[in-house]
C-alpha cells in the first residue's frame, strides 16, 4: 500500500465536502500508482466527509482483484476509472462529483458554456456525455470514450467527471466546472 497515495486520496476527498461538491456518500476518486499496475479508488458508498485511510481501495487494473480490510468493495464506477487509465496514458488521477451548480446543468437542458478566466478554453461547451445507469458498463465506456479527447465531462442527469495529470488538477478542474456552472446560472437569473 502506499500511504503517501492514500493520504493524498483522503484530503481530496475531505476538501471535496467542504467545498459541497459531494451530495451525500455519491462521488468517487482514483490516483493511479507510478507502476501503472495499481489503482488507488475510494469504496463504494463511502462519506467524503469521515473518510479514512481504510476506505481506499488498491486494486489491480489486470483483473481487478483488491484487498479490502473491512469488507469494503471499490467504487461502483470502478470500471469507469480503469477506462480513462486504459485510453489515456497521460492521466494519474480521475475525479467524479455532483457538484450542485454543474449538476444542475447536466439535469437541464441548458448546456454549461466554457468561460474566460477559468482556465483554458478548449471549446464553447463542456462536453457532455447521455445518461446511463450510474455504475453501468454502458457509462463506464461512453463516459471513458469521451474524455479520450476530454478532461472534464457532464454525465447527463448524473454528475461531472474530470481528470488530471495529479489529483491536484483533477480536483481542481471539478472546481472550475463547478464555477462556470455557478456564474453562468447566476448571469442567467439576472438576465431575466
Ligand atoms: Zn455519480
Amino acid at each position: 500500500m502506499d500511504n503517501n497515495i492514500i493520504e493524498k486520496i483522503v484530503r481530496t476527498a475531505h476538501h471535496i465536502y467542504d467545498k459541497d461538491m459531494i451530495l451525500g456518500k455519491a462521488g468517487n476518486i482514483s490516483i493511479l500508482d507510478d507502476s501503472g499496475e495499481y489503482m488507488y479508488i475510494t469504496a463504494s458508498g463511502t462519506d467524503f466527509k469521515s473518510l479514512v485511510h481504510d476506505d481506499v481501495i488498491k486494486v489491480n487494473i489486470n483483473d481487478l482483484s483488491y484487498v479490502s480490510s473491512k469488507d469494503k468493495v471499490p467504487s461502483m464506477e470502478t470500471n469507469l476509472h480503469l477506462g480513462v487509465y486504459q485510453k489515456r496514458s497521460d492521466v494519474k488521477s480521475v475525479v467524479h462529483v455532483h457538484s450542485p451548480y454543474a449538476t444542475a446543468f447536466a439535469f437541464s437542458n441548458k448546456k454549461l458554456r466554457q468561460l474566460e478566466g477559468f482556465g483554458e478554453i478548449t471549446g464553447e461547451y463542456i462536453a457532455e456525455v447521455d445518461y446511463y445507469a450510474p455504475g453501468s458498463k454502458k457509462l463506464a465506456k461512453h463516459a471513458s470514450d469521451a474524455l479520450k479527447n476530454e478532461d472534464s465531462v457532464l454525465l447527463k442527469d448524473h454528475g461531472v467527471i474530470t481528470v488530471g495529470k495529479d489529483i491536484d488538477e483533477a480536483t481542481l478542474l471539478c472546481e472550475y466546472i463547478e464555477g462556470i456552472a455557478k456564474t453562468q446560472y447566476i448571469t442567467h437569473m439576472l438576465n431575466l
